[in-house]
């Protein structure tokens, strides 16, 4: 036992010992995020739902066999406290480890049975600037709890593309319409794929990534994201 906790406290000595979300210190077996604000994450509950708001940003340009959120943005600061150490504070095994939850929840939630997961790529020079993909790291934990491969190498960026966040949908659709690649699509042709992101607002990346994957021959296209932010 005393090997045991000596050994959590070297690791304590890298990891992050606060809840990624409150702050607070967390206690043994807790892991990026403590109890009182796991139990109550904003839980968007979209899995159990195919008629839920995500479908209606979606389904006008793109045929989307499923798509869910872990989180909501907007309610209370622990999603938006959560992405920021996800995002800017390098907490990307706190990504991983949601990644590993959401699993468990949508495991049952696909019409065919999953042979990739694709986590939206980052452009080089922006995943450099980073570090890491931070959506490679949710899909890593997907990976781990629905035993499906990550992909990381079939589809990539390949324009640096402007921030987001002030554009109107027509302006982000335009923004990212031509800035995805797909190699060897002889690799995707007849999978069912999910195509995993860390934020969804509009969908227009998603959007861009989806219209590739099908172009590619893929046979079902499924979408989760972290969380879920209304415009
Ligand atoms: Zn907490």
């Amino acid at each position: 036992m005393a090997g045991i906790s000596y050994i959590k406290a070297f690791s304590r000595l890298f990891y992050p010992v606060n809840c990624a979300s409150c702050g607070e210190a967390l206690v043994d077996r807790e892991s990026h995020i403590c109890t009182i604000c796991q139990v109550s994450l904003p839980l968007t509950g979209y899995h159990q739902d195919s008629f839920n708001p995500l479908n209606d940003l979606l389904k006008l340009r793109l045929r989307v066999d499923f798509i869910s959120s872990f989180l909501l943005y907007d309610q209370g600061l622990s999603t938006q406290n959560i992405l920021h150490a996800i995002k800017y504070k390098g907490n990307k095994l706190l990504a991983s480890h949601l990644g590993e939850l959401y699993g468990n929840d949508i495991r049952h939630s696909f019409d065919h049975p999953l042979d990739y997961i694709i986590p939206v790529p980052l452009h080089r020079r922006k995943q450099r600037e980073r570090g890491y993909n931070q959506s490679e790291f949710w899909g890593m934990g997907l990976s781990k709890s629905l035993s499906t491969p990550l992909n990381i190498h079939s589809l990539s960026r390949i324009q640096y593309t402007s921030t987001q966040t002030k554009k109107s949908r027509t302006d982000r659709v335009k923004n990212v319409e031509n800035a995805f690649r797909i190699h060897s699509p002889d690799q995707l042709k007849g999978k069912s794929i999910l195509l995993v992101d860390d934020v969804i607002t509009t969908g227009a990346t998603l959007e861009a990534c989806g219209i590739a994957l099908w172009m590619a021959g893929i046979r079902s296209l499924n979408i989760a994201t972290i969380a879920y932010a209304a415009k």
